[in-house]
């Protein structure tokens, strides 16, 4: 059976001009009280899902609510995948794949949106914990791409695992709940800082500065170890031993997290942007994860989203895109549909080949106070819409996977028809820097991928900020994408 290929729609008799710009006015009354909801729920998520594993474990959460079960599980039942069907997988506890089966056969290809749920911060060293000057801190290693000077003097919190040697784990979050303590890296003050000031922005704060305050009492006298040579030091441990259950040798077997202290917050007078840490990219990642669970009947072709680790370092790693973890899963999906053997392998290699994705990551908006990196017809705008950006990469597009103009067209008509407004956008002026995406990782089957995502101001910073608009719209474009896009139907993809 051939695929239904759209019919082609005529152009308008006179070609009006292309309308780039704040898309507010577009936004149907109706529609804005959903937009608003929607953006609430976003913030919610944001403000307590601050690392991979908590991003997660509440989609987990989220997902089997609405009836998705691990494919492990469903193995163990005889029955074949039926449309409708929700399964999930998941990688270390770090990486999701969830998806819903489709009407056609996984052969014929899958609709794919996959953002990704680490964030830069500041990891805390195996052996983190040290004395200097009567003050207790802790020893980071910068994750991620980070201009270091951003993260002193800010309130920061602790999120991750402690665990200890017999298996058994310490959940650590502290510093959330406006009761809690919060930790800080100090800065020089500028009456003495002449010679910091100086340098350049990369050298005034360097990696090695970024150590977190974290104590300052020494032990009291009554204590046990009131004998110990660093006392303030000494007094922490206990402290996280009361807390926590931890010996100081735990924190070689921890994944411990600074980030930025506190709630997304509303920006603006008008309320229209949203303050967060980490909009990049659980604002794709989220809006991603909801327009999948929000598919209440059977797609024509199974629908598939991809929550990752370690984009921001490169997609390397187990739990990164570069892993076998997403060919593996589909692999078991295909098992499942009743293939086996050297049919189940080719089924595998036509269905990722016949695949279509959204690689929903943030791109950035022009900003007027750095007008100077923007390409003034190319650089996306706040509030006007999800941006769809043909190639990222860098210099000549240099790593880039870039969309084919078939592809493009496609999306764009998909889009058009659902209501979502999108823009364009390119990351920046030609030969200003540059960045990448998981798109590459996916189009390596022979797969079409386009990266589209949340345009953001600040991108990287501690707080970043997304406009209302453009988060709603990338949750309304990934759920079209989802329910109609045809895969391998674009026109010169003789499937
Ligand atoms: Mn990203
Ligand atoms: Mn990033």
């Amino acid at each position: 059976m051939s695929p239904a290929r759209r019919t082609a729609r005529k152009g308008p008799e006179t070609p009006k001009p292309w309308v780039r710009e704040n898309a507010w006015p577009r936004i149907p009354k109706r529609e804005r009280a959903a937009m608003e909801a929607y953006c609430h729920g976003y913030m919610a998520f944001l403000s307590t899902a601050k690392t991979e594993r908590e991003a997660f474990d509440a989609a987990l959460a989220e997902a089997r609510r609405t009836g998705f079960v691990d494919l492990a599980d469903r193995a163990r039942t005889t029955a074949p995948l039926r449309p409708g069907d929700r399964v999930l997988r998941g990688c270390q506890g770090k990486t999701l794949f969830a998806a819903v089966i489709g009407k056609r056969s996984l052969e014929e290809g899958l609709c794919i949106v996959g953002g990704h749920t680490d964030v830069p911060r500041l990891d805390a060293k195996p052996c983190p914990l040290y004395q200097d000057s009567e003050l207790a801190l802790f020893d980071t290693h910068y994750y991620g791409g980070i201009k270091k000077y951003q993260w002193v003097a800010l309130p920061l919190a602790v999120h991750g695992i402690v665990v200890r040697r017999d298996g058994s784990t310490a959940p650590v979050v502290l510093g959330e709940d406006p009761r809690d303590p919060v930790f800080v890296i100090t800065d020089l003050l500028p009456h003495l800082g002449k010679d910091q000031a100086a340098k350049t922005l990369a050298e005034g704060i360097t990696g090695e500065n970024l150590n977190v305050l974290v104590g300052s009492w020494p032990v009291d006298k009554r204590a046990g170890n009131r004998d110990a040579k660093e006392k303030v030091k000494a007094n922490i441990l206990t402290l996280l031993h009361q807390r926590y259950g931890m010996a100081e040798e735990d924190f070689a077997s921890a994944d411990l997290e600074f980030v930025p202290a506190g709630p997304a917050r509303e920006v603006g007078f008008d309320r229209s942007m949203i303050l967060g840490y980490g909009h990049d990219d659980r604002v794709c990642a989220y809006a991603a994860l909801r327009a999948l669970l929000d598919l209440d009947e059977p797609p024509e072709h199974t629908a598939v989203v991809l929550l990752c680790d370690k984009e921001e370092i490169g997609s390397v790693g187990a739990t990164g895109m570069d892993s076998t973890f997403f060919e593996n899963s589909v692999a078991e999906m295909v098992a499942l549909e009743g293939q086996s053997g050297s049919t189940a392998d080719l089924a595998l290699r036509r269905c990722l080949e016949r695949s279509c994705m959204l690689s929903a990551d943030v791109n950035v908006l022009h900003d007027p106070n750095y007008p100077e990196v923007s390409s003034p017809n190319n650089t996306a705008r706040m509030n006007a819409g999800v941006v769809l950006a043909k190639y990222t990469g860098s210099r000549g597009k240099s790593h880039s996977s870039e969309a084919r103009a078939e592809f493009m067209a496609e999306v764009r008509q998909v889009f058009d028809e659902a209501g979502v407004i999108w823009q364009v956008g390119e990351l920046g002026k030609v030969d200003a820097g540059g960045g990448g995406t998981i798109a590459m990782f996916l189009a390596r089957y022979g797969m079409d991928v386009v990266d589209c995502g949340v345009g953001l101001l600040s991108m990287h910073a501690p707080w970043e900020v997304a406009g209302k608009l453009d988060t709603y719209m990338a949750y309304k474009a990934y759920r079209a994408f989802l329910r109609h896009a045809r895969p391998g139907t674009a026109p010169a993809n003789p499937g």
